[in-house]
């Protein structure tokens, strides 16, 4: 616990960030908010500016502390009950006049990061406080990698909602957010799933938080996933575009300007849900895709046509082939991995169409026949052409 805590002191040093000299004039917290994670909590502060602090962590009892300087607060609480696994309460007040102090009763020593997100769409600059548990974390991480050991055999199939938490996604006329239909969709994709016989589903989360994209994949490895399906809800100007289009990675730029545009906006996420990017070395950002990953993206694509075939059952869909680009989700090195959109939340009628638990339930059992074909027919490619798959073998060469 002692070796926990002086981690997290080492760390909150290099937290001790400088913004630019435009700012902390005049700082303000306008909102203060909290999203539960299984091994995390994230708390973020909306902020009229970025602003200048200081993070330290107390003991006795375990509390994370950061002083927002130049800062006051238009908040009318002066607290937060949390009460998750991670934080137990958020409270602030004046240290001094204008020292905003943030404090985070810890429900235990853990670690922690502090970041600032500049302020991008109709997202304000915020000021991000995420504390992890370390031992939640190895959990979390011990239990997916155990359930290949436990269904040997079995396919695994990780459902991947996406956004989640900050980062709503696309937003319907009537409000509906992205994140949540992806969530009801998701799930019933998964329990589709689990009722077919040799097959296992996760999902990337089960609630409303942000996963960043590369963790969401991430994920999909620990699981030692067999497919990975990222699921979405696409928005247009125009809101008489309607249907479902299906995406693969691509090896060398979009197969088409919609491709690449869509593949833009889906990988803005990290910049909405909220990702330490400071934290990120070169090595992270330039993970390229290789050659290697040929033989997963040919599987992709085959997904992605078996998938085209069953949704255009449900849906009307927009190209008959899956389209490519650069989708920073669909990079898992050997994992074939899709994203859907599932339709268009912009367009009204398609809006409550997306909502329907019957058509969401249409969705997913075509999600899920496609999974067992394609499993059905890579089965039958392996056990036909052994050889031409040795010599396909990625990095063989
Ligand atoms: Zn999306």
């Amino acid at each position: 616990m002692r070796k926990a805590l002086t981690h997290a002191i080492l760390s909150s040093v290099g937290f001790l960030l400088l913004l630019g000299a435009s700012a902390a004039a005049g700082v303000e917290v306008f909102d203060i908010r909290y999203w539960t994670a299984p091994d995390h909590t994230r708390i973020v502060l909306d902020l009229n500016q970025l602003a200048y602090y200081d993070v330290f962590e107390l003991r006795d009892p375990c509390r994370l502390v950061i002083d927002v300087k130049e800062a006051r607060s238009l908040v009318k609480t002066k607290e937060l009950l949390v009460n998750d696994q991670v934080v137990s309460k958020v409270r602030w007040g004046y240290f001094k006049p204008d020292v905003l102090r943030v404090v985070i009763d810890l429900v235990r020593a853990s670690r922690s990061t502090v970041f600032t997100l500049k302020k991008y769409l109709d997202k304000p600059d915020r000021l991000v406080i995420d504390v992890f548990r370390t031992d939640l974390e190895q959990n979390e991480e011990e239990k997916r990698s155990s359930f290949k050991k436990s269904f040997q055999g079995t396919r695994i199939v990780v459902i991947d909602p996406g956004h989640g938490g900050e980062d709503p996604g696309a937003i319907g006329p009537s409000g509906t957010q992205e994140k949540t239909v992806v969530l009801q969709l998701a799930k019933k994709v998964r329990d589709l799933i689990n009722g077919e016989a040799g097959f296992k589903a996760f999902l990337t989360r089960e609630k409303d938080y942000f996963i960043p994209l590369r963790q969401r994949w991430k994920i999909a490895k620990q699981y030692d996933a067999d497919i990975f399906i990222s699921l979405h809800t696409n928005a247009s100007f125009n809101r008489k575009k309607k249907g479902a289009e299906v995406y693969c990675l691509s090896q060398q730029g979009a197969s088409q300007e919609a491709a690449r545009i869509l593949a833009a906006k889906e990988n803005a996420s990290d910049l909405i849900g909220g990702v330490d990017l400071s934290a990120c070395s070169s090595e992270v950002d330039s993970i390229l895709v290789s050659l290697e990953q040929t033989r997963t993206i040919n599987e992709g694509l085959m997904l992605g046509k078996t998938l085209l075939q069953e949704m255009k059952t449900v849906n009307s869909i927009n190209f008959p082939e899956p389209l490519q680009a650069g989708f920073a989700v669909l990079k898992a090195p050997d994992i074939p991995s899709v994203l859907i959109e599932v339709g268009y939340i912009s367009n009204p009628t398609e809006e409550k169409v997306l909502l329907r638990r019957e058509f969401q339930g249409k969705v997913a059992a075509a999600i899920k026949k496609s999974v067992v074909l394609f499993c059905r027919d890579i089965h039958r490619e392996i056990a036909f052409a052994p050889e031409a798959q040795a010599g396909s073998v990625p990095g063989a060469s």
